[in-house]
């Protein structure tokens, strides 16, 4: 049956790749963006589909639509671009949940907020269970986003508790793929970009920081099969890649796919940056039935490939 899905955020590089796989699903599509981190071009191909339709909005204003399911996956992600307002990103969490949230419960339609691996901020707990509370600086440069997470995943949960709103919660670790944005300041496209350039790629502090990487694709299909749970399953679920890397590790590899004779520099790490990051998806797997197919090396092609064409 054709559903009308709402996607905050869809012309993101995660948004617009959700858009896609709904519509090509048979889905009747709104994405709604403010265009402050994503673009036109991320959805141009879309945009001749009837099933598909635009709306540049702001999510901290309300907004009045009628449909069956909403994607909150409005937020910019990258460290660079939501401390640039930091106020903002604040307000687009708490405001983007209390409106997406309002629409869930005026209408009756499940919705599904997109949270963060960051809700664990620098985790003394490893791998990352969906049970541990976490570790987060609630005064430092990256709480806008951590804390205004965390206060978006305590509203689906008492919208649900109070107003038995059908709330999902993902909590998504390190996403990769195209359409990241040339100037994203995430690592992956960062150092793809340098190599490509045959620039210096800037490993932050001495590279020994972790991170999993997931790809995009693989990313889509478990917040998909998370939204196709049952009512009254909220999670949080853990979707993201467990195969963990050093930061210089990714650098190496990059080089070395890239074929770049770029070098590494070491730069000062930025404040807060977590030391380590691995997903436990024991609930994902359990649950939703889902594990990365994409492994961190196809993954990098697939991505190298996508920014030589637009480099
Ligand atoms: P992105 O920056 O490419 O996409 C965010 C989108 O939200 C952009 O299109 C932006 O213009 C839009 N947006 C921002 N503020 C808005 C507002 N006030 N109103 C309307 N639209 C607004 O980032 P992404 O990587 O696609 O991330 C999408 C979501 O997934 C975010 O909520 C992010 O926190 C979450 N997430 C992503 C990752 C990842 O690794 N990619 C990891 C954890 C969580
Ligand atoms: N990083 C880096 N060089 C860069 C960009 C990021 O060494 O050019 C590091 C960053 O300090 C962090 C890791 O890579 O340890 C992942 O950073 P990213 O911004 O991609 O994601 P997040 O910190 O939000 O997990």
């Amino acid at each position: 049956m054709t559903k009308r899905i709402l996607i905050t955020g869809g012309a993101g590089f995660l948004g617009s790749h959700l858009c896609e796989r709904l519509l090509a699903d048979g889905n009747d599509i709104i994405c709604l963006d403010n265009f402050f981190t994503g673009t036109k071009s991320n959805i141009a191909h879309l945009m001749s589909n009837p099933l598909f339709e635009l709306i540049r909005h702001d999510i901290i204003n309300p907004i009045f639509l009628e449909v069956d399911e909403i994607y909150n996956l409005a937020c910019p992600a990258s460290p660079i671009h939501y401390q640039h307002n930091p106020i903002k990103t604040v307000k687009t969490n708490v405001m983007g949940a209390i409106n997406t949230l309002g629409i869930a419960k005026r209408i009756g339609a499940k919705i599904l907020q997109a949270s963060t691996s960051e809700v664990y901020g620098d985790p003394e707990v490893h791998p990352q269970r969906e049970d541990y509370w976490g570790k987060v600086n609630p005064i430092g440069l990256r709480s806008c986003y951590d804390e205004g997470k965390r206060a978006a995943e305590c509203l689906m949960m008492d919208y649900m508790r109070q107003n038995h709103v059908d709330v999902k919660i993902v909590r998504i670790f390190n996403t990769y793929g195209p359409r990241m944005a040339l100037n994203d300041g995430r690592v992956v496209s960062n150092f793809i970009v340098q190599a490509l350039r045959g620039e210096d790629l800037t490993v932050y502090g001495d590279g020994s920081h972790s991170r999993s990487f997931c790809y995009v694709d693989d990313l889509i299909d478990g917040m998909i099969r998370m939204m196709q749970t049952q009512e009254g399953f909220c999670g949080p679920v853990n979707i993201g890649n467990p195969e963990e890397f050093s930061i210089l590790e990714l650098a190496e590899e990059l080089i070395r796919r890239t074929g770049s004779r770029s070098n590494i520099i070491f730069q000062p790490l930025p404040a807060d940056d977590p030391v380590q990051r691995r997903p436990d998806i024991s609930l994902a797997k359990k649950i939703l039935n889902w594990q990365p197919k994409i492994s961190l090396g196809e993954g990098l092609e697939k991505t190298i490939a996508y920014f030589r064409s637009i480099l």
